[in-house]
Order: structure tokens, then sequence, then C-alpha cells
């Protein structure tokens, strides 16, 4: 069988670890982009074991050029656009940068792969956080974009130029409407991460208290292991369609927290909101529906309470190793 070339643009982030780990499972040669490949450490790549299987291109993706290039010296069967700016956070603070690269990479690969290779497959990493300001649930199909922070407006550009390219010129172009997923290579500074590591902490009595936004919120959060197999089959259909990958329920996060300070029999008092960690705008409630991917063969079955014992008993394992 003739070896597919994949690149995941994202390959230090979480989900692009994970589906690199997954690819060579399939045999795929995976080469990976990096803004940063000299100061970055590819921590995800290597906790996982594959560091020297995946090679590494220092490209930036929001100059058009380097993209043409990128074409032009590789046969690129699938391209997996992972890499954005993606804290909704972080966008409040910096919109310039979040909706710059966010923005320009789709538009600047989809243009490249249109001039040079359009047999070249696009998957493109969209975001629930496109719906902001939601009327109904679950989210559906023909639910309206109203994205309410500079992220969920960047995820919401990226995803109409999806289409645009796939209706206007035919490519094979599909975005993945993905709802938050979590693992153990999830940045420090997520929510989920933040509130396993200070519970450990606590619980080791070298942090007070752990501060909290609103916790009044509710998400629909899901296992990036699992997710990324949805993505790779999205790129397997007789024709690009957007999928919705998620669990289909919501849960608050003071159910997440409450849940891991049990696990770890911490007082409740321990919990502290802090008005500074809320955010400017909030979606207050949001879950999707994940019929259409489990017709293409996904399947899924964990609560986030499943999923919370694998990432308390993995971050345990760990504890101490990495800093
Ligand atoms: P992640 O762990 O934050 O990884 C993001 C990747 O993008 C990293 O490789 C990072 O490189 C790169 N990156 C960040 N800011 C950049 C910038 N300004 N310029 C160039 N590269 C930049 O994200 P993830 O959880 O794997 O998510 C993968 C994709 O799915 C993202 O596009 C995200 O927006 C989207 N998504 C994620 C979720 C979720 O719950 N995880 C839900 C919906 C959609 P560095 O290592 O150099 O920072």
């Amino acid at each position: 069988m003739i070896q597919k070339t994949s690149l995941i643009n994202g390959i230090s982030g979480q989900d692009g670890a994970y589906l690199a780990e997954y690819l060579l499972s399939k045999n795929y040669r995976v080469i990976g982009i990096s803004r940063n490949n000299s100061l970055n450490n590819f921590h995800g790549l290597k906790y996982l074991g594959i560091r020297d299987k995946v090679e590494v291109l220092h490209i930036d993706l929001s100059d058009a050029n380097q993209c043409i290039e990128l074409y032009k010296n590789f046969k690129i069967d699938e391209f997996y656009n992972l890499g954005a700016q993606s804290s909704v956070s972080y966008s409040f603070e910096y919109p310039t940068e979040t909706i710059q690269y966010n923005v320009l990479s789709v538009l600047h690969i989809l243009d490249a792969i249109r001039k040079i290779n359009p047999e070249s497959k696009f998957y493109q990493a969209s975001s629930s956080e496109m719906y902001g300001k939601i009327d109904t649930l679950p989210i559906a199909k023909d639910s309206a974009l109203h994205p309410i922070s500079p992220y969920g407006i960047s995820k919401a550009t990226g995803h109409w130029l999806v289409n645009q390219y796939r209706e206007a010129f035919g490519l094979y172009a599909a975005s993945g409407i993905l709802f938050n997923h979590e693992s153990y290579l999830r940045a420090d500074s997520f929510f989920v991460k933040k509130v396993i590591k200070s519970a450990i902490e606590i619980k080791k009595k070298n942090l007070d208290v752990l501060r909290v936004g609103n916790i009044d919120i509710k998400r629909d959060f899901g296992f990036a292991k699992e997710y990324v197999k949805a993505i790779w089959l999205m790129m397997q259909l007789d024709q690009p369609e957007d999928l919705q990958v998620c669990s289909g329920t919501s849960i608050s996060l003071k159910q997440i927290v409450h849940y891991v300070f049990d696990h770890f029999q911490l007082d409740h008092d321990l919990i502290i909101q802090d008005i500074n960690l809320f955010r400017p705008a909030e979606i207050d409630d949001i879950y999707g529906d994940n019929t259409a991917m489990k017709a293409k063969g996904w399947t899924y079955d964990y609560t986030f309470f499943n999923i919370l014992d694998i990432l308390i008993a993995e971050e345990l394992q760990n504890d101490g190793i990495r800093g």
C-alpha cells in the first residue's frame, strides 16, 4: 500500500500529538508544522514516544508565500489545520493576534491547495465557540453562528472560508465542529487541567485555595484521544462534510470542581470565585449532537466523570515528572 503523507499544523498542541500518534498507527508519513521549533520542546510528542517519528517544519502560515512553497515542496494528501491561538480568555486580551493568525492561516493554506494541489484534502478545527449566543439546544447543523469572543469570531471566519473554498472550487475541505475536549496533554492554563493540578497541590499543602471564574456555566466536555479518531474519519468520506464532534450532553464547571475536590477529600470552602477571572462575555450552556458523526462510524460512550477519573490517575502517575 502507498504511504499517505499527512501534515499537521499545531503539532505541539494537545490534538496535534494525539492525531500524530493515531496517523502513525495507520502508517501515514506525519509532518508537523510549528511556529517556533527551536524553542518548542514538543512535550506531547515526547510523552507519547513519537518525537523521532514526526518530521517538523518551521513555517509561518500567516505568510501566503510560505504556504505556496510548502505545497510546491511536498505532495500532501491530508492537511490537518489544528494550529491556532486556542484560548477564549486570551483572545479577549489579544484579539489582533487571535484573529490574524486563526483566519489568515486557513485562507493561505486553502489558497495554496487551490493553486498547487487541488487533490489535497483539508481539515479545519472549527469550534462550538462559533455559536456564542444560543437559542436552542442541542446545537444543530443549521444553528446560527453568533460568536461572542474574538476567538469565536476567528473560528467562524475560518469555518466560512472552508465552506467557500469547498463550494466555489470543489476542494475536499471539511470543518470538524469540536466541543471542549481534554486530556493529560491539555495546557496548564485550561480549566480542567488547572483544577486537577491545583487539587493535587492543595493536597500536598503547596497551595492554599483554587481560584476560579464563573463556574455556573455548562459545557459539552469530551476526551481528546477519541476525538482525533473522528477528525481522521472526516477526511475519509466520499464527500467532504462539516460535522459536530461532541459528547451530546453538558455539565457545569462547578460539577467538575466538586467531583475533583471530592476525589481528593478537599473542602469545597477552598474553591474561591474570583470576579477578576470572569470573562467579559460567556456562553451559559452549550451541547451538541453527535448523531451524524456516529453515523459515519465514530464510536464514543464516555461520560465526563469517566474521563475525569482517567485524567486524575494520569496526572498522579506523572506528578513531579513534568514541571
Ligand atoms: P492547543 O493545545 O492550544 O494547540 C494549539 C497549537 O497551535 C499549538 O501547536 C500552538 O503552538 C499553535 N499556536 C497557538 N497560537 C499560535 C499562533 N498565534 N500562531 C501559530 N501557532 C499557534 O490546542 P488543541 O486543544 O490541540 O486544539 C487544536 C485545535 O482545535 C485548535 O485550533 C483549537 O482552537 C481547536 N479546538 C479545540 C478545542 C478543545 O477543547 N481542545 C475545542 C474546539 C476547537 P505553540 O506550541 O507554539 O504554542
